[in-house]
């Protein structure tokens, strides 16, 4: 079982001292299932790489068991080969200090995001690359995955749930320590120690400031707690609660609005698409890609709208803005004002007719450049609103952001960014295709 973690930053040694392993030595950290070391293969200013390799001492562990549980399968199984949840454990007591993100000599640098690479060999991905994919890339990582066949000597047995994985990330290092902590025994789901209460305090802790609004945070919850189903619901309970406590206070907390906070560029904007609403003296409002609904909460507080529905793809979404619209508590009149439904823009849908005008706010930028011309249809053909407002982020406006690196863009999940020249060049095609006039304004 191996990991090795990489960077590139300038001085690469200075990873000696945020691990607190020194790269000049072999280190070796007696566990309860064997033995685990830690060695560096290079170490130079300008790359350095510390491996952490572990032993699993299968016999000894079957060894610990009582006897009439003991079966075949505690002797002869994977657990020696792959990266299971014995890393999980390893880099929680090993990296422990740099998983939480202290180091006393090299402080700030524990702080910063630095180039980093992690790779893990023969890493169990039950459901496949995609959930593997599913699970790194919305945390911002450059996923590479390997398969391993089943066995070399028969290739027609076919690929096997194993995987070498390269992640890189600009990343603090306690952010991947953190990642990978929760996340390899999500990919390998076996069990292999009890699961108890404690371990959702853990889960709740390790997964701070990032489970919360992570697409698959269901599934990792579940499989980490090994589908122990009473203790996943807590948990997630209780992560819904943090979520929904942050919205009341309106704390911004994805890295796209805190990125955008300084300026209020959000606030700016659904300002702007309700003067634009107004404008046109639209009644009936339909906000698609509505994502936790924050527009739908203040297209509610204007009387002049009557008919208000959001619509989005993510049933999590939805549940949240449910939440922030406080649905179960609105009193009738209101409440026949509003509703939610789910469904996504790609796919023709009747619910969608018959509105004066539909908001399509920070959306098109999450859609794959080849769905565009299925949404297109979609909203310009089939739901044909009067008006479309739509709002995507200019992409020649990123550089007054001071923390974003030149050339990236604002989330993880924006499939393009658009310079304004870009943005006008398709709504006018767009437009002209279906009939529609276009005005720009900027916010
Ligand atoms: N309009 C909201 C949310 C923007 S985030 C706001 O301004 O705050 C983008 C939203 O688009 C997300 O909620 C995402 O779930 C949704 N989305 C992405 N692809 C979609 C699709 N194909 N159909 C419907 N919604 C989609």
């Amino acid at each position: 079982m191996l990991l090795t973690i990489t960077t590139t930053h300038n001085p690469a040694t200075d990873l000696g001292y945020l691990l607190h392993k020194n790269p000049s030595r072999i280190q070796t950290f007696p566990q309860t299932f064997g033995a685990a070391h830690v060695f560096y293969p290079e170490s130079n200013p300008e790359k350095c790489t510390a491996a952490l390799l572990l032993d699993v001492d299968t016999i000894g562990l079957v060894r610990g068991k009582r006897g009439e549980n003991r079966t075949l399968e505690h002797y002869v199984n994977d657990r020696s080969f792959v990266a299971s949840s014995f890393l999980s454990v390893a880099i929680g007591q090993i990296y422990r200090s740099a998983m939480t993100g202290k180091s006393e000599s090299h402080a700030a640098l524990a702080q910063t995001a630095i180039p980093l690479e992690a790779r893990v060999f023969s890493l169990p991905c039950r459901g496949g690359e995609d959930f593997l994919r599913n699970l790194f890339e919305p945390l911002g990582y450059e996923v590479r995955a390997e398969n391993q066949l089943l066995d070399e000597q028969f290739p027609e047995w076919g690929a096997s749930d194993y995987f070498n994985v390269t992640l890189r990330a600009e990343k603090r290092l306690s952010e991947l320590l953190t990642h990978l902590y929760v996340l390899i025994p999500v990919l390998d789901n076996e069990k292999h120690y009890w699961v108890g209460d404690e371990e959702v305090e853990k889960l709740l802790r390790r997964g701070e400031g990032w489970l919360g609004s992570h697409p698959m945070r269901e599934i990792i919850t579940r499989r980490y707690l090994k589908h122990r189903s009473s203790l996943a619901r807590e948990a997630l309970t209780r992560l819904m609660q943090d979520e929904i406590a942050e919205l009341a206070t309106e704390k911004p907390e994805t890295s796209e609005e805190t990125l955008e906070k300084p300026l209020s560029l959000n606030e700016q904007r659904y300002a702007a698409v309700i003067a634009a609403l107004k404008s046109v003296a639209a009644k009936r409002i339909l906000d698609v890609g509505c994502g936790e609904g924050k527009l739908l909460r203040r297209l509610l507080d204007e009387r002049s709208f009557t008919e208000i529905a959001g619509m989005d793809v993510s049933h999590r979404a939805l549940e949240i803005a449910a939440e922030r619209l406080r649905l179960e508590r609105l009193p009738d009149m209101q409440r026949e004002r509003i509703k939610l439904l789910h469904g996504s823009l790609t796919y023709r849908d009747a619910r969608l007719a018959g509105f004066d005008a539909a908001c399509v706010i920070e959306v098109i930028e999450h859609l794959d450049a080849a769905r565009l011309t299925a949404f297109e249809r979609v909203l310009f053909e089939f739901a044909r609103p009067k008006t479309i407002i739509l709002t995507t982020p200019n992409f020649e406006y990123n550089a007054k952001f001071e923390t974003l690196p030149q050339g990236k863009f604002r989330h993880a999940d924006h499939r393009f960014e658009w310079t304004r020249a870009e943005f006008e060049f398709w709504a006018e095609q767009t437009a002209a295709k279906f009939g529609y006039q276009v005005q720009f304004s900027t916010v």
